[in-house]
């Protein structure tokens, strides 16, 4: 292999690394919703992908759990946005 191509082959994955930012973020992002950190996720996945993405598979569920209604609200909720029942007691 020659050095130019060498090159050629490390630009090519250098850009697909920076382009996969957005997407891998976003894949991040939906997984992490589902358990109360998406925010975390979403970075974690977007500088390294599936590898990110992984350990959030298996975190506990950080999301709070409406008392009246069982809705599943974000870890800082104050109150559930269906019923209005507050977290606070
Ligand atoms: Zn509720």
């Amino acid at each position: 292999m020659t050095p130019a191509a060498r090159d050629h082959i490390w630009t090519l994955i250098s850009f697909g690394y920076i382009l996969s930012w957005p997407i891998n973020g976003l894949i991040g992002f939906f997984i992490g919703r589902r358990r109360g950190l998406a925010q975390e996720a979403a970075l974690l996945g977007a500088f390294l992908g599936p590898l990110g993405w992984l350990p959030f598979s298996f975190v506990r569920d950080r999301r709070k759990k409406c008392p009246s209604c069982g809705t599943l609200a974000q870890s800082s909720a104050t109150h559930c946005k269906k019923c209005f029942v507050s977290f606070m007691f």
